[in-house]
């Protein structure tokens, strides 16, 4: 019999679930906005009766071996959402042991980012690896650190908060409250800010000034520097900047063979790469110098979240 295992994906937007199997192979996927759901409860009585219908309609060869769960705030230790400021359900939600009880699989639940490590380990670029991190570059920062083999928890399960750490203290507002999150320069979001300081700032020409400041995007921001653009150059390097002085920071604590980047900022690829790696080159203890590769991760932009939702199930 060939095992399965559901992954369910938790975003601000939308809710993907999907059956894997342990290679990594996508079977069946579904997404659904999430507004769809004013309660958590009303979330788990309806993909519980749709993980029963799917588990009918699948052949008798398969068996299903559990439920692993990415989520924003997600808390591996009590399987629980905690105060998750981008969803509607409010305070501590114990998402695993409600799938739990209802379909009588067990249920695993960590943050998003911890899932993509974990996706990343066992279906991706860091199988085998024992020591890595994997920074995730979307509307924020995410990331995960793997040591020994293991990935850090912490005493309270929420370990590897990448994205906020703090760059410059007397730097941008973070959504977190505090002042100069790594997160506030180097995500999607971040670099728009950052376009928007630069083309304020300076009279310099460029492509982006075609555009009203509302519409430009991480995208355009791309665009322009494959063009070479020099302010969009600029702002890429700027961004490198900070994601470089995060990363050499980190290597000295957990010491990574690699350091993996997963998405949208990811796929400008060389523009991001290149001048990341310099920066942190520059940056790192000399110890530590030229012995760390910084990679893109090979996990499918499109399946990420419930391949390592569902690597949960398998790690565990
Ligand atoms: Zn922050």
């Amino acid at each position: 019999m060939e095992k399965l295992a559901i992954g369910i994906d938790i975003g601000g937007t939308n809710i993907s679930l999907g059956f894997v199997t342990s290679d990594g192979k996508v079977l069946i996927k579904e997404s659904l906005p999430i507004k769809k759901f004013k309660t958590a409860e009303s979330f788990v009585d309806f993909a519980s009766e749709k993980i029963e219908k799917l588990v009918d309609e699948l052949d008798s060869e398969y068996e299903i071996k559990g439920i692993g769960i990415g989520a924003p705030n997600g808390n591996f230790y009590n399987g629980t959402i905690e105060f998750a400021p981008n969803l509607e359900w409010n305070g501590v939600i114990p998402l695993a042991s409600m799938f739990q009880n209802k379909t009588g699989y067990k249920s695993f639940l960590t943050n998003d980012a911890n899932a993509a490590t974990i996706g990343e380990m066992v279906y991706g670029n860091a199988k085998g690896l024992k020591n890595f991190i994997m920074v995730t570059l979307g509307t924020g920062v995410g990331s995960g650190f793997v040591a020994n083999g293991e990935l850090i928890l912490g005493n309270d399960g929420f370990a590897g908060e990448l994205g906020h750490t703090i760059f410059d203290p007397n730097g941008r507002q973070c959504k977190c409250g505090r002042c100069g999150c790594v997160e506030t320069y180097a995500s999607a979001t971040g670099i728009v800010r950052t376009a928007k300081e630069f083309l304020n700032n300076s009279n310099e020409s460029s492509i982006l000034r075609d555009y009203s400041e509302d519409s430009i995007t991480s995208k355009l921001i791309f665009e322009a520097a494959k063009q070479n653009d020099k302010l969009a150059l600029k702002i890429f390097d700027f961004t490198a900047n900070v994601l470089g002085f995060s990363l050499a920071n980190a290597v000295a604590i957990t010491s990574p063979e690699a350091i993996f980047l997963f998405g949208g900022l990811a796929h400008a690829g060389d523009l991001i790469f290149k001048p990341t790696k310099k920066y942190m080159e520059e940056y790192l203890l000399i110890i530590f110098k030229n012995k760390v590769e910084l990679k893109a991760s090979s996990l499918p932009e499109n399946n990420a979240a419930i391949l390592g939702a569902a690597a949960l199930v398998w790690d565990n």
